[in-house]
């Protein structure tokens, strides 16, 4: 049975769009640009006319309104276009488990990576579907092609169909998610939208409205190195100061021990040095206030810390990353509302859900466009273990479509 959204994307994965947050360009590999110049031509080939790719890598096309109202706000769909640096997107050959009946999807690239039931709730709602997996050897690339392919095919379909009534549909595909640049240059002007949804998220229904708060903290702590052998009294060894520090953080406000809206500090990066030791760590919390309270904490843990070693000091730096876009999207009920009722109409129930991270929508609706983010069928991202369903993909087909027409629908005569 063919099924377009399904054959675009086996088609994009194929692509290596691998991010790299080492690289200084943008974007930041070669292969998204690849990637990106092939869409535009599709874009073309569909009859977006306007379809263009920007100095800075990022794809924008229009499908044009067809409705007789005159003030239906435009709305846009974004997906990212890169891959996670975290796991190869190189030569990627997808398989698609026809029927799946429960069986385990054992990858014929690497045979520990078996695809199970018993492992994976998320495949207890797949029985009778399709199943796409990569071959074990490198991601799928599902997060974000699946929403690259969904939005494609339902810009494909409102252009054959141009009795459903819409306002002007924008698309925007983006460069560098994966490495928190996404946002960076995306022309919120340019793009001239009331509101925009992303198509990157999980299991069918999703809506996800809130996202964390979200800072980065440096602590560099300053020792005094000396020869070991003459250091009595002297040497002050900040690989010891960091150790102590790390030592006093609170075991139940790590990653490790939380989940639903607990927040977290996280020390994830340490360069280490007697004279010198640096440590990153990320804090995030979805109240933007309960930030302060976990990076007063960090300060206090670090002074205590220097109590026991005279003469050393600590320098800390916050930097602020992403903030709650709920506290925008409160702003605008209308557009979660709206993304509730095409969901409902697609037959599905809302799943409403706390993003427990960022998505470029939180930056975005920060820069001015509410961005919720939709589900997109994605699951196990960033893993050889990947996967997503042609049926929830061709759900959030419809989807996409049921929302310009419930925009349309909603806007008076
Ligand atoms: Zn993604």
């Amino acid at each position: 049975m063919s099924s377009p959204v399904l054959d675009r994307f086996l088609r994009y994965v194929r692509y290596d769009t691998q991010s790299d947050e080492k690289s200084t360009t943008t974007p930041s590999t070669p292969g998204q640009l690849v990637f990106q110049r092939d869409l535009v031509a599709e874009l073309r080939a569909l009859g977006l006319d306007d379809a263009g790719l920007d100095d800075h890598g990022y794809v924008m096309a229009t499908v044009p309104a067809t409705t007789t109202k005159p003030s239906v706000p435009v709305i846009g769909f974004i997906a990212h276009v890169d891959t996670s640096p975290e796991m190869s997107g190189a030569l990627v050959t997808p398989i698609v488990h026809e029927g799946y009946d429960g069986r385990d999807l054992v990858l014929p690239d690497d045979p520990s990576a078996i695809l199970r039931l018993a492992d994976t709730p998320a495949l207890a709602a797949q029985i009778g579907h399709d199943i796409v997996t990569a071959s074990g050897a490198t991601l799928l690339g599902a997060d974000d092609k699946a929403g690259v392919a969904e939005i494609v095919t339902a810009a494909e379909y409102l252009v054959a169909h141009p009795e459903i009534a819409h306002g002007a549909v924008r698309l925007a595909f983006t460069p560098d998610e994966e490495i928190g640049r996404g946002a960076n240059h995306f022309d919120v002007d340019r793009f001239g939208c009331r509101c925009a949804y992303t198509l990157d998220g999980g299991s069918r229904g999703e809506v996800e409205s809130e996202s964390f708060s979200a800072d980065a903290i440096t602590l560099v702590f300053h020792g005094f190195n000396t020869h070991p052998g003459y250091a009595k009294g002297r040497m002050i060894n900040a690989i010891k100061l960091a150790a102590d520090f790390i030592h006093r953080l609170p075991p139940d406000l790590a990653p490790e021990a939380t989940d639903g809206y607990q927040g977290f500090v996280h020390p994830y990066v340490q360069q280490s040095g007697v004279d010198r030791t640096s440590i990153k760590l990320i804090v995030r919390d979805f109240q933007t206030e309960g930030l302060a309270g976990k990076e007063a904490l960090v300060e206090r843990l670090a002074r205590e810390t220097l109590a026991g070693y005279p003469g050393a000091r600590v320098d800390m730096t916050i930097e602020e990353q992403y903030r709650n876009m709920r506290t925008v999207l409160d702003g605008h009920p209308e557009v979660v509302a709206c993304a509730h009722e095409a969901v409902r109409r697609c037959g599905l129930a809302v799943v409403t859900r706390a993003i427990r991270g960022g998505t470029d929508g939180s930056r975005l609706s920060f820069m001015g466009l509410p961005t919720p983010n939709l589900f997109a069928g994605e699951h196990n991202f960033h893993s050889r273990l990947e996967w997503v369903s042609r049926q929830d993909m061709e759900k959030a087909v419809d989807v996409i479509v049921a929302l310009c027409r419930v925009w349309e629908e909603r806007t008076p005569l």
